[in-house]
């Protein structure tokens, strides 16, 4: 047994401990075992907080003995570097916030530590999050478990790949435009990227704050579900978090979609995709249909084709500005052998930052420069609005939408690097979310064969605001069905 507790859900492990069958003791060290024995070829994480977690699985399991053990006691949990964990490194990926140790918890962080999920470390993620492979990193390239000369997908890659190399039982990432369910997809686990409003984000690193928001990357939609339950509500320290009822998630669960009205979009499914890449998606839609939902095919959705014109120049905008609080002078790194402040703020911008973060800066400062800022920044605020009005329209017909998260399997390390735009293009299927502001998933679905290696592919599942139940119960009585979520990569 005790050699497998790495291979464990959330919802396993809590029945475990609360009969006392398991401690946390030994399930934070069977992980940090895992750690030890494959992260090198993974590179998954970027910091391991070794002691700091087992003093609180220590203290885990003095309070279920107690009787007083949270949700989720005694669970080993790691979160992507961009969000503020008191006294552990937060460097998002960046030489800009290599030395940086919050002095504080984000919102998420605290509500894990109230419900006694064990802090196991820091994920690995493109720089400032711009990315969808993780090769952005400043520290090192992260790795696909299923196949190690290909990439995560990113920018919460190192949590994706954490959870398919059974590093960590749960995770978190967040989601600008993709970066929880594109890895997800890639790395054939559970990411959930829940409606705009619903997690707060005080205390996660800023990239485009019109789009950012936090989610679950699990083994299972139960786990998501739980997830959901613990780090969703009002907070007033981030003031676009909406203060509506928090519905118990894992009530969703119903195994039942009998009459689940469920649209297949053309634009999430087209035809010039990867013809096994389709399959797939167009087998678990057809699963769908089997367990009764009332499916609907040959929707369109004609504004999609403007979410990869708009989400960059909404996205690189608001990373400019956010990104100007690194000046060298408040926090993080500092250049200072210039010979003015000028000079030393220049040096700060040019050795803090990489390329892609640069290139996004500069996007942004163009587009909101006068005389582009209505040309661009203003239009992309109206097609945004036309997204919206398509997606609230779809929504009065049907519950879920369905469609591919990802247009290819996991690329090659090395294989989008030269070509921004290629990389861009890895998130087609997820920025429009995002845009929207509404909830979206990737469930595992199955595999494609490259070059011997079997890689994961996700359906995305999307819904109106607020309305994430619809996507866990869909989302689960396919897991039920299928086994897609128990194959094991094979490290
Ligand atoms: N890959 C997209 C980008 O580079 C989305 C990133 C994200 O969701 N954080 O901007």
């Amino acid at each position: 047994m005790s050699e497998e507790l790495h291979r464990l859900t959330a919802h396993e492990a809590r029945d475990l401990l609360s009969r006392r069958e398991v401690s946390a003791i030994e399930l934070t060290r069977a992980i940090l075992d895992q750690i030890a024995a494959v992260d090198d070829r993974i590179g998954a994480y970027l910091t391991v907080a070794n002691e700091t977690a087992l003093a609180q699985a220590a203290e885990e399991d003095e309070a279920i003995a107690n009787g007083e053990g949270g949700l989720l006691a005694g669970v080993p949990i790691s979160v992507k570097d961009n969000m503020c964990t008191k006294g552990v490194h937060t460097t998002c990926g960046s030489l800009m916030l290599e030395n940086f140790v919050p002095p504080y918890d984000g919102h998420v962080i605290g509500r894990l530590r109230d419900a006694g999920a064990v802090l196991i470390g820091k994920t690995n993620m493109d720089e400032f999050a711009m990315g969808s492979s993780v090769e952005h990193s400043a520290f090192k390239p992260a790795h696909n478990p299923w196949a190690l000369d290909r990439v995560p997908g990113g920018s919460s890659g190192g949590s994706a790949a954490a959870i398919a190399a059974d590093e960590a039982i749960i995770a978190l990432g967040s989601d600008t435009g993709g970066s929880i369910r594109q890895p997800a997809s890639l790395c054939g686990v559970v990411g959930f990227k829940p409606t705009y409003g619903r997690v707060s984000r005080y205390g996660l690193v800023a990239f485009g704050s019109s789009l950012d928001q936090i989610g679950p990357i699990t083994k299972d939609v139960r786990d998501c579900a739980l997830l959901l339950n613990v780090i969703s509500g009002h907070d007033e320290r981030d003031a676009t978090s909406v203060p509506v009822d928090v519905p118990d998630f894992t009530e969703a669960l119903t195994g039942d979609i009998k009459g689940l009205r469920v649209g297949v979009v053309d634009e999430y499914l087209p035809d010039n995709v990867d013809a096994d890449v389709r399959a797939v998606a167009e087998a678990a839609i057809g699963e769908l249909e089997g367990l009764g939902a009332t499916v609907e095919r040959g929707l369109s959705l004609p504004n999609t084709k403007y979410s990869l014109a708009c989400y960059y120049i909404i996205a690189p905008s608001e990373a400019s500005a956010n990104l100007a609080r690194y000046d060298g002078v408040k926090y993080g790194y500092s250049y200072q052998d210039g010979d003015s402040m000028w000079e030393n703020m220049d040096g700060t911008r040019q050795h803090g930052f990489g390329d892609e973060v640069k290139r996004r800066i500069m996007l942004g400062t163009y587009a909101l420069s006068t005389g582009y800022y209505d040309a661009y920044y203003l239009k992309a605020l109206k097609v945004r609005t036309l997204l919206r009005r398509e997606f609230d329209e779809a929504f009065e017909r049907f519950d879920v939408l369905a469609g591919l998260v990802s247009p290819t399997p996991a690329f090659l390390l090395g294989e989008k690097t030269d070509n921004p735009f290629e990389m861009y293009l890895a998130d087609i299927f997820t920025l429009p979310a995002n845009i929207a502001g509404i909830p979206g998933m990737s469930l595992p679905a199955g595999f494609v064969e490259r070059d011997g290696a079997l890689l994961p592919v996700g359906l995305q599942l999307l819904a109106k605001p607020f309305d994430e139940a619809s996507i866990l119960r869909a989302a689960h009585a396919y897991e039920q069905a299928t086994n897609w979520h128990n194959e094991r990569a094979p490290m």
